[in-house]
């Protein structure tokens, strides 16, 4: 059996969305394996998603390209055009929001799970999500307004990236030691 893990986020949560969520889920195929209520500070969340060079480079060219796209003036907005400034910049909202209330881990098992889950959920970006996955079906937001707003992309849940390694294990591994360290 394969395994995942997927993190309903506060704002989901305040919107009343777990069961949905939950239900979605189980009528693919997949088995709740554990589930828990987590509410954790700043550090946590730190640990829990990457800090390192590479993914505030990453994630700051992706805010730049979306601003060039959309003609907006990065240095005016954000107050900087650097993408690893940028990036740390978009990593500090999130660890904000992830730490602001309840969010909820869940370990789903099943056949060919991580890349179901993934799928399931659809693109980082709920403006460029397919139709029929959580994140388009759920939310109207986009980079243009997060970053206006100086938040996270409300993209509703987190899921295990199958393509990724942290520490020397694999993103889906470290990230369900990080609530379920015994399973
Ligand atoms: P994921 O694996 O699909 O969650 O995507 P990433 O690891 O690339 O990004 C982590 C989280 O950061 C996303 O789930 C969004 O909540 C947020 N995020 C990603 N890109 C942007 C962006 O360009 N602007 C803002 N404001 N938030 C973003």
């Amino acid at each position: 059996m394969k395994r995942t893990l997927v993190i309903i986020k506060p704002h989901a949560v305040q919107r009343g969305l777990v069961g949905e969520f939950l239900t979605r889920f189980e009528r693919m195929g997949l088995k709740i394996a554990a589930i828990q209520v987590v509410n954790e500070q700043p550090e946590f969340w730190e640990r829990f998603y990457p800090s390192d060079e590479h993914w505030y480079e990453n994630a700051g060219r992706k805010t730049l390209e979306n601003c060039r796209q959309n003609d907006i003036d990065v240095q005016e907005r954000l107050g900087t055009t650097d993408p690893a400034a940028i990036g740390r910049m978009v990593m500090r909202w999130l660890v904000d929001h992830m730490s602001s209330g309840d969010s909820i881990a869940v370990v789903l098992e099943g056949n060919e799970a991580l890349r179901k889950v993934r799928a399931a959920c659809g693109a980082t970006l709920p403006n460029t999500a397919t139709p029929g996955t959580i994140r388009f079906d759920y939310s109207t937001d986009s980079p243009t307004l997060a970053n206006d707003e100086k938040r996270p992309v409300y993209n509703l849940i987190h899921a295990s990236d199958p393509d990724e390694s942290r520490n020397g294990q694999s993103a889906v591994e470290y990230d369900i030691g990080m609530f379920f360290p015994h399973r």
